[in-house]
């Protein structure tokens, strides 16, 4: 059966968002996006160094020219010191990540009222101040604030929503934004500073041998989803298996291709591109890797991007999706992260293909436009 769906009112409700920031073309300018990089670390000011609509929310994580950015408040009022010793207390002020209410108000009236910070440092820890009410000294320091609640409910980050308010609490109070930066780095060009490469160091001198030799050895299959990558070699690793550099025992070691390696405990600061990912599920599917798709192998195949999405499929119990499909458009091979191939329903992380994509008939919604209009999606795809 062939479903035609009318998706003009899903993308009139999603334009207001615009799409500020497109796709990264950044060869010209890297030494500028360098700069503008570390400046984020310590925070800009919204409205003076960074204007809101340079800030992009249209696929739900805030996007500033390709990093991921936090929007919060610094200034805590009298409450500063509560807030510097506990900076998740009632009145503290939250950090959005996504493009919640809050955020879509501000946009709608186009002012804010408060002085709002635009930063991507990952420790948990926020430069805030406030005026101490006894001495009316002005205080500064860092608190450690918690996230806004709003923002992962929008984006059902780790189904968020269908927490009790007793596991709501505890989520936040764990709550890591280096690992919620990694889990969303498909949309960006790169992980924020501190987390990337940190691991780099401790491989002893004769490291790269010892790599190529099992990775030939394996003839550049991965030892655990079972990808060959022989015309992709780049994307087979060799994993410590204790985390022990040093130790490069045989049984301390494992061929992994890119995708398996980045999901290993400790590993999400592993940046692996989307386009890398698509590459990897492309051919897990050609080689038969994939023998069901149940909700258990999209989560652990897919890219951790489209996590929230397919937990919320899952509560949902929407037909199972496909991970690995891709569509020839005049020998122009388009990959698509996520798709229900009977109903023409494709989910992708990167748009720049979905115009070709509508030429072949297909419905093609970004993880945000599926989330926020559920109902009109579920439609679609059951
Ligand atoms: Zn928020
Ligand atoms: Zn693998
Ligand atoms: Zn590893």
């Amino acid at each position: 059966m062939k479903l035609t769906v009318d998706l003009s009112a899903l993308h009139r409700a999603v334009a207001p968002l615009g799409k500020v920031v497109t796709h990264f073309n950044i060869s010209s300018r890297s030494t500028e996006l360098e700069s503008i990089g570390s400046h984020l670390t310590k925070g800009l000011i919204l409205g003076k160094d960074i204007q809101l609509d340079q800030i992009d929310g249209s696929d739900g994580i805030l996007n500033y020219d390709g990093h991921q950015v936090m929007l919060y408040i610094p200034d805590q009022g009298n409450n500063i010191q509560n807030v510097l010793s506990n900076g998740k207390e009632k009145w503290a002020k939250r950090v959005h990540v996504a493009e919640c209410k809050t955020i879509i108000g501000m946009r709608e009236k186009g002012r804010f009222n408060d002085r709002y910070d635009v930063i991507n440092r990952i420790d948990g820890f926020f430069p805030v101040f406030g005026i101490e009410s006894h001495s009316k000294q002005e205080i500064n320091g860092e608190a450690e604030l918690a996230v806004c609640q709003n923002c992962l409910t929008l984006i059902n980050h780790n189904n968020f929503p269908l927490l009790s308010w007793g596991d709501k609490t505890v989520f936040i109070q764990n709550f890591l934004y280096s690992k919620f930066f990694e889990s969303y780095s498909s949309y960006f060009k790169a992980l924020p500073k501190s987390t990337a490469g940190f691991q780099s160091a401790g491989y002893t001198s004769d490291w790269p041998s010892i790599s190529s030799k099992i990775r030939l050895e394996l003839d550049y299959t991965c030892e655990q989803c079972g990808v060959n990558l022989i015309n992709e070699s780049k994307l087979l690793h060799v994993h410590h298996i204790n985390g022990n550099k040093a130790n490069n025992n045989r049984d301390n070691l494992r061929g992994l291709c890119a995708d398996c390696h980045k999901k290993q405990p400790h590993h999400g600061h592993l940046y692996v591109s989307n386009e890398d990912i698509l590459k990897i599920n492309r051919l897990r599917r050609e080689q038969h890797k994939f023998d069901v798709f149940d909700y258990n192998n999209l989560r652990e195949y897919a890219d951790t991007a489209l996590d929230g999405l397919l937990q919320k499929c899952e509560s949902m119990r929407l037909p199972g999706a496909e991970l690995g499909v891709v569509i020839n458009d005049k020998n122009n091979m388009i990959a698509i992260d996520l798709c229900w191939p009977r109903r023409k329903v494709a989910v992708l992380i990167n748009m720049s293909n979905a115009k070709a994509l509508r030429v072949h008939g297909w419905n093609v919604l970004t993880v945000f436009e599926a989330l926020n209009n559920f109902d009109l999606f579920q439609a679609q795809v059951r």
